[in-house]
Parts: structure tokens; C-alpha cells; sequence
């Protein structure tokens, strides 16, 4: 069952990569700019070795029946690379609850490469990220699922792993959390050596000075996510995640809000600004949740917006505007 489950997995993320190939755009993309990307110190780097940070989207739960997987589409990710002036987005492909990876493997999957492809021919970093606070309950699928995402998409410099969204609080970093990473890098190592695999820390996200005090060793171009609520979490946060990047811990903030830790609730535009204020600073990249019309404050949109793209400031919510504002000018 687990190997016919692999096989077709494998079989339908390589056709789809293979049809994409000779299909990215020939226009100065992100991607066209800064190439393979790597990690050196606290910093991703392109390939002439610059410091980069890149700002984009990340798409909502991807699950069968949720309602934002409609915004899965071709469209909607040439809008964010092209109005939006993205240089990256996050498919966060649902792993736990009904209607995940888990099961409803095809319609996820699909939604997977549709985007997929679409980051490659828009020559966008993508991030798949297995969006789960659970995963070391699952670890066999998840390692099924990035040896084939990797078998399809590691040859490109646009694929960044990210292999367990939150870890809750109760879920311990170094006896949980960092095994199931090494594991994870091991086995997407074993087929791409190279592209950056983001690391879940302990506590939603939060607790990057667990991930400072007791970092992986021994691998290349790791990050470590950050994540943050700009309506809840403020200079606590920042505090801990300047005591990691002092230790050399490179962070990448994956998922932000605009709002509380709910998804919901107040937006508040000065916590996002010193907030962004802060990652510019140390040079950190970012992806805004969420590409939603779900009605919570965090979501981009209103449920005017098509699924395909091309939406109007009038389709877009308080936090999309300001979104949008903040990725246009990175
Ligand atoms: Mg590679």
C-alpha cells in the first residue's frame, strides 16, 4: 500500500515537472536574478553570493473541502509574481485534518503541481511546506511525499522544503523535533543535495533560541523557521529571535500575520511595520498568511476575488492591501 502510494506520487510529480521545463518565461524573474540559493551564516545567499531576501504569499491550508483551494491556481500565482512582484510563495499542503495529503492524496497533489509549476514558469522560490502540527506522527508519509517532490523538483533552483509547519508547545525540540528534521534532511539529501530545506521549531514557530542552543549540525543550507503575529507577539519575540541570529542561526520568517495568532482579529498595521522594519534589518525573508477569503482578518481577500488571479484593491482586505503594499516594495 505505502509502495504503490510512493509510486504514484512519484510518477504524477515527475510528469508534471517534465511538462514545465521548457516552459519558464524568459523575463528577469526572481529565480533569472538569483539562481541557485544558498546558506551561509544567519543569511540565504544567490548565487553571486549576495545576501538576499525575498517577500511573497503563502496560500492557505490546501485540504479538500476547507475552501481556500480554490485560489490553487495558475492565475493567481502569475498575479503575485506579476502585480505583486512576489519573488516567493508557500504552498502549505494540508497534512493533518479532513481532507489533507492524507487523505485525499490526488486532489492535494494536483493542487500541488498546479502551483508547482506555475512558481517555475513565473520564476518564483516556492516553498512546500507539510502543514501539520503533528508531523512526527506521520513521518513515513512525509518522507514519501518530499523523496518524490524532491525526485520531481530538486534539479531547480525554485523548490524550498519545509518539512513540519508548527511544532506546539508541548512538542520537545531536541528529543522530537530535531530528530524528525534529521531524518527528513537525510532523506531529501539522499536525492537533492542542495536546495534550502526549512526546519518547524518548537512552539507554533517561536522557540528559535531551543533550535540556537541545540542547532543541526553537519548539513548544508538549513534554515529555521520563525513565525509570528504581529497583533500578538512584539518585542519578546523579536528578543529571542535576535539571541538566534546571534548565535549564527539563520531564520526564515515562513508564515506572518498581520493579526492575532488566531488568524483572526485585530490587524495591526504598526506591529506589521516594525515587524517588517525588523527583517529588513537582518535581511530575513517572509510569507504573509494567508491567500484566503475565509471571513478572518488575516485573509487577503474579500470573497469578491476570482480563484485565477487579476483581483482588484476593491477584492482585497485591510491586511491584503497592506500586504500587497509591503510585497510590491521589498
Ligand atoms: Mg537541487
Amino acid at each position: 500500500m505505502r509502495h504503490l502510494k510512493s509510486v504514484f506520487v512519484i510518477f504524477i510529480l515527475t510528469l508534471a515537472a517534465f511538462q514545465t521545463v521548457a516552459a519558464q518565461d524568459a523575463a528577469e524573474t526572481p529565480v533569472a536574478k538569483h539562481g541557485q540559493l544558498s546558506v551561509v551564516g544567519p543569511h540565504i545567499r544567490n548565487e553571486a553570493g549576495d545576501i538576499t531576501s525575498l517577500a511573497g504569499p503563502s496560500f492557505f491550508w490546501s485540504n479538500t473541502g476547507w475552501g481556500q483551494e480554490r485560489f490553487y491556481t495558475k492565475g493567481a500565482v502569475e498575479t503575485f509574481a506579476k502585480d505583486w512582484n512576489a519573488g516567493i510563495i508557500r504552498i502549505a499542503m494540508g497534512a493533518q485534518g479532513n481532507g489533507s495529503y492524507l487523505e485525499d492524496e490526488a486532489g492535494n497533489i494536483d493542487r500541488v503541481v498546479t502551483v508547482m509549476n506555475a512558481a517555475i514558469k513565473n520564476g518564483l522560490y516556492v516553498i512546500i511546506d507539510w502543514h501539520s502540527h503533528h508531523a512526527e506522527q506521520d513521518i513515513e508519509e512525509a518522507k514519501l511525499f518530499f523523496t518524490a517532490i524532491a525526485q520531481a523538483y530538486g534539479h531547480t533552483p525554485n523548490v524550498i522544503y519545509e518539512i513540519y509547519n508548527e511544532p506546539l508547545a508541548e512538542t520537545d525540540w531536541s528529543t522530537v523535533v530535531k530528530p524528525y528534521a534529521q531524518e527528513l534532511i537525510e532523506t531529501i539529501r539522499a536525492v537533492d543535495p542542495d536546495n534550502l530545506i526549512i526546519v518547524g521549531t518548537q512552539s507554533w514557530a517561536q522557540d528559535v533560541d531551543k533550535a540556537a542552543d541545540d542547532p543541526i549540525t553537519g548539513e548544508t543550507n538549513i534554515l529555521y523557521a520563525l513565525h509570528f503575529y504581529a497583533a500578538s507577539h512584539k518585542e519578546d519575540l523579536r528578543k529571542k529571535a535576535e539571541y538566534a541570529i546571534g548565535k549564527g542561526l539563520p531564520l526564515i520568517i515562513s508564515e506572518w500575520g498581520s493579526v492575532t495568532y488566531s488568524g483572526d482579529g485585530k490587524f495591526d498595521e504598526a506591529s506589521t511595520r516594525d515587524w517588517m522594519a525588523f527583517a529588513k534589518t537582518h535581511g530575513l525573508s517572509h510569507l504573509n498568511w494567508a491567500v484566503s477569503d475565509k471571513n478572518e482578518t488575516a485573509s487577503m481577500f474579500r470573497p469578491s476575488a476570482t480563484s485565477d488571479g487579476n483581483w482588484t484593491t476593491e477584492d482585497l482586505t485591510p491586511s491584503g492591501r497592506l500586504v500587497r503594499e509591503i510585497i510590491r516594495d521589498w
